[in-house]
């Protein structure tokens, strides 16, 4: 089932040309915490649920270290669709895409949304802070008519080539579903 209001057949913008499929957000509705990525990769393109590849299970590794389930948040992606090559995705894109991760955030009502990774969270702010001046600190978003607390963590595939980084990201995670009030 999704999650507020997603076309599954979007031809909004040029993403929809190269995927297999729209990949919605994913979790119960409402829900704490909600996670958003940047967008699908191969893994996710294939499926259509978000986070699935390898990035996937070191988030649901990170999830469940913090005991917490992957079936108790919401998990979804700035866009909604596979850019070419795994590409980041270009601002046009995100905009467009915006109204769908808007409804969704309308739906789960989150407590906090975690940014996860630089890019999903300059884009959020809107600024262009880097890393280090963005995890530890609590910020706010609007999305969707809502004033939700944010957190941002380390994208999980910054740990598939440096695993120094997963002790970071495993923090990151786990202080961001604390402040949701989780597990
Ligand atoms: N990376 C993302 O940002 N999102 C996914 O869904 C998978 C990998």
């Amino acid at each position: 089932m999704t999650c507020g209001k997603i076309d599954l057949a979007c031809t909004k913008c040029r993403l929809s040309e190269g995927r297999t499929r729209v990949v919605p957000g994913a979790g119960p509705c409402p829900a704490k915490i909600v996670f958003i990525g940047e967008g699908p990769g191969k893994d996710e393109d294939m499926r259509g649920e978000p986070f699935v590849g390898r990035a996937g299970k070191i988030l649901t590794e990170a999830l469940e270290n913090a005991g917490v389930d992957r079936s108790d948040v919401f998990i979804t992606n700035l866009v909604k669709c596979r850019p070419p090559g795994n590409r980041r995705p270009r601002k046009d894109e995100v905009e467009t895409c915006r109204p769908y991760l808007e409804s969704e955030i309308k739906a789960v009502k989150p407590m906090l949304a975690c940014a996860l990774g630089q890019t999903v969270a300059n884009s959020l702010l809107g600024n262009k802070e880097p890393m280090s001046a963005l995890v530890g600190k609590d910020w706010t978003v609007t999305l969707g008519g809502l004033t939700v607390k944010m957190a941002v963590a380390y994208h999980p595939a910054a740990c598939l080539y440096q695993r120094k980084n997963l002790k970071m990201f495993q923090e990151s995670i786990k202080a961001a579903l604390e402040s949701a009030g989780l597990p």
